[in-house]
């Protein structure tokens, strides 16, 4: 079975029933038209006013039908899933929830592993196999985003490979293959010094052509915030452990120790903050600007498009103002 997800999930309990994961983001950005996607939900009565991800997941659902189920995260995410879910019900799509506990601990995350384990057959023992089985794939995710953080990686590479991590790119063997070939040339390339360290923070950019425009300012990422999340390239104990140290269910300030101790491990002099139109993650802005302690960018995309003129100046002005002081 192809089991579609819509944001990070204990993907090792999925391979342990064998079936296959598809990453209806990465199907959505893919496709050869994401904006025909977003169009598509909006002509099935999606408002306008509705997140753009949202959209374009629906639409690639409908359009395409790359799966025969979708993982609903109803806990920890996004407060649009359960709307979305209710709709992919009403359209005959079976639907499996998870949820992350609202309250950080291990007793209530394990309970909610189990049950997800035994929606699909399997148990947390198995899936603690699975885990072992991909841990090489999770070890040369850590050296890229070592590499990236030393200016070797080119910082668009890093971010697409980061972001397939949430379903291994459907094909774990393959997905190796990419991730060796990448290694390889990261490897023979020269660090990079020029340009000033920056942290990209925020749901993953919807804005095409973001990594372009922040290079031609000479804002160099140097850590990219949620898909290193998504690799977890962290070393836990166990399987729940790997889960319960992933921060993004739980808040900005639920994610500030690791984005504060990355930065300054990384000598990051300035954070831009991606933001999705109409999505309450936005707010998380106030809380980020408090916490953070550097420059903030806040930088908002709302379809899949590359970057206009105005960001452009706007982030040329930031990278101007950053760098004089
Ligand atoms: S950008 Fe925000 S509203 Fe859109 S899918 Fe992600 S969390 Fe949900």
């Amino acid at each position: 079975m192809r089991v579609g997800i819509t944001s990070t999930i204990p993907l090792e309990i999925v391979l342990a029933a064998g079936h296959t994961l598809v990453d209806l983001n990465n199907v959505f950005m893919a496709s050869p038209s994401p904006a025909a996607l977003v169009e598509a939900a909006e002509r099935s009565g999606f408002p306008r006013t509705s997140c753009g991800w949202i959209k374009g997941i629906y639409g690639a659902l409908k359009e395409l039908r790359p799966v025969d189920a979708v993982v609903a995260v109803t806990g920890g995410d996004c407060s649009n899933t359960h709307a979305l879910a209710e709709t992919l019900v009403l359209d005959g799509m079976a639907i499996i929830p998870f949820s992350y506990p609202a309250e950080r601990s291990r007793e209530l995350l394990e309970a909610e592993m189990e049950r997800f384990a035994s929606a699909f057959g399997v148990t947390l023992r198995m899936a603690e196999e699975a885990r072992r089985s991909i841990e090489p794939l999770r070890r040369k995710l850590d050296e890229l985003d070592r590499l990236l953080a030393a200016g070797v990686l080119p910082a668009a590479d890093y971010h697409l490979l980061a972001l397939s991590a949430s379903d291994l790119a459907s094909d774990p063997a393959s997905y190796e293959r990419e991730l060796d070939s990448a290694l390889r040339a990261a490897r023979r390339a020269r660090p990079r010094r020029d340009g000033l360290p920056v942290a990209l923070l925020g749901v993953p950019p919807i804005i095409t052509d973001l990594f372009d425009l922040l290079e031609d300012a000479s804002l160099r990422v140097v850590f990219d915030e949620i898909p290193r999340q998504f690799a977890m390239t962290w070393r836990e104990g166990d399987i729940v452990e790997q889960y319960l140290a992933y921060t993004y269910p739980y808040g900005m300030s639920g994610r500030m120790m690791d984005i504060r101790r990355e930065c300054a491990l990384r000598g990051v002099k300035a954070v831009v903050h991606y933001t999705q139109s109409f999505c309450f993650r936005g707010i998380e802005d106030v809380v980020l600007r408090r916490l953070v302690g550097l420059p903030v960018l806040t930088v908002e995309g709302d379809a899949p498009a590359a970057g206009d003129e105005r960001l452009r100046l706007r982030v040329e002005s930031f990278a101007e103002v950053v760098a004089g002081g």
